[in-house]
């Protein structure tokens, strides 16, 4: 028998804790058996596994943590070294510091370069599938997928398209555009961990003809995702309302295009009305929240309370470049924050859901990723607070495992994370 038993804490969701008490699953002692093909066959307490499965290899983990691979469902590519940028708000940010960053990368030896790191950073802190904004150069572009697939991250990605609102050399028509969505959407075929997300940058940045060409691409390839941004600041609000005056809020513009699918994840929805919420939840589209990225261009407080009311799918985003480091983990603890200040208090098993099981379900991938139940593919990483002295220390004061988990959520980032496995294929160790 081949195959291979990670020994250590196990910690998952088996369902969604926004509506069942247990869904949260700890083993103390735990083993997860992965089999030969990089599948989970089980998981449970490790007396009982090694039982079942004692010709198997083993990896003991020791006091670490085993958890499923994060979901990081909204990150710019091209932003990757743009990261604490100054600039006022969303608009001024992206003019004075974004933009340039994002020509830089029609070099082709550095776009791969870029691409590599950018896969590995991900990686390296847990996330195991990503969504990602991608260059508007093809070479660069291509790049990010060859990085992704040799490293073995899941990745939904696109060309970033753009024909107004930029600079020049980052404009391509729509013409040029669907040539390139074309190459990519080829080179994703038969590529079971690459998937194509058609991705016009948002409204401002698209004419009619653009938007057109992407409800177009929509409608002749099933198997594409559509990611953009919506409602995420006033200005910008304000500034699509005036190119957009005959449409009566930022979402319809987006619906008119046929853009507004179950295969649609908008970034943000910081700024959106119950209406455009309901709008959301028939059209069964996703939502992605950056809480750092909120902070940090001050766009505001994501009402998550209302997108669950209104059982809308939430993932959580680091959005690199606006957000400021490369964790899933670390934007599970800064959406605890955000939250707090609008009165709802989430706990550990709603935090992990968000970073994992939540972030697959919203990309239409959780019958792949997001959980370790049998069958699914072994994306996982191990949180290894033995790094930390503090961390130990903290930990040991905590009452159950449940408090340690809410307060690893808090207190864990990238450099606890001791290695990563996707698809049952050691990804990384500690960089
Ligand atoms: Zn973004």
């Amino acid at each position: 028998m081949t195959g291979i038993v990670h020994l250590g804490i196990v910690a998952h969701l088996r369902g969604d804790p926004f509506r069942s008490a247990s869904a949260l699953e700890i083993i103390e002692d735990g083993a997860l058996w992965v089999d030969g093909t990089g599948r989970i066959v089980k998981t449970g307490p490790r007396a009982a596994i090694l039982a079942e499965a004692d010709a198997i290899e083993r990896v003991n983990h020791g006091s670490a943590w085993l958890l499923p691979g994060l979901v990081d469902a909204h990150v710019h590519f091209p932003q990757f070294y743009a990261t604490a940028s100054y600039g006022r708000d969303l608009l001024d940010w992206l003019e004075r510091s974004i933009f340039p960053a994002e020509i830089a990368l029609a070099d082709e030896v550095l776009a791969t370069e870029v691409a590599e790191r950018f896969v590995a950073r991900l990686l390296a802190a847990g996330t195991a599938t990503a969504m990602v904004f991608g260059s508007q150069f093809l070479p660069a572009n291509l790049a990010l997928f060859e990085a992704a697939e040799s490293a073995g991250l899941r990745l939904i990605a696109g060309m970033t398209m753009m024909d107004r609102g930029g600079p020049e050399a980052l404009l391509k028509s729509p013409g040029e555009a669907r040539e390139q969505c074309l190459a990519l959407l080829d080179y994703c075929r038969g590529r079971p961990r690459l998937h194509y997300a058609i991705t016009p940058r948002f409204a401002l940045s698209c004419s009619e003809a653009m938007l057109e060409l992407c409800g177009d691409l929509l409608r002749e390839y099933p198997e594409a995702y559509l990611q953009t941004h919506i409602n995420e600041s006033q200005g910008e609000l304000d500034a699509v309302a005036r190119l957009f005056p005959q449409e009566a809020d930022y979402l319809a513009v987006y619906e008119r295009f046929g853009l507004v699918t179950p295969r649609t994840v908008l970034a943000h929805d910081i700024h959106v009305s119950d209406g455009q919420l309901a709008r959301m939840a028939h059209a069964g589209c996703a939502v992605c929240h950056c809480p750092s990225s909120n902070f940090y261009l001050g766009s505001g407080l994501f009402p998550l309370a209302r997108h669950l009311r209104h059982r809308i799918p939430v993932a959580l985003g680091t959005d690199i470049g606006a957000g400021t480091h490369g964790s899933i983990w670390r934007e599970a603890g800064e959406s605890y924050k955000v939250q707090q200040l609008q009165g709802l208090t989430l706990d550990a098993a709603q935090l992990l859901y968000l970073a994992t099981l939540g972030g697959a379900a919203a990309l239409r991938l959780d019958h792949e990723t997001g959980n370790f139940a049998p069958g699914k593919s072994a994306d996982l990483f191990v949180l290894d607070p033995g790094a930390s002295p503090y961390l130990s220390e903290r930990l040991r004061r905590c009452e159950c495992l449940e408090d340690q988990l809410f307060c690893l959520l808090h207190l864990a980032g990238e450099a606890e994370v001791a290695a990563s496995w996707v698809g049952g294929v050691r990804a990384c160790g500690r960089v």
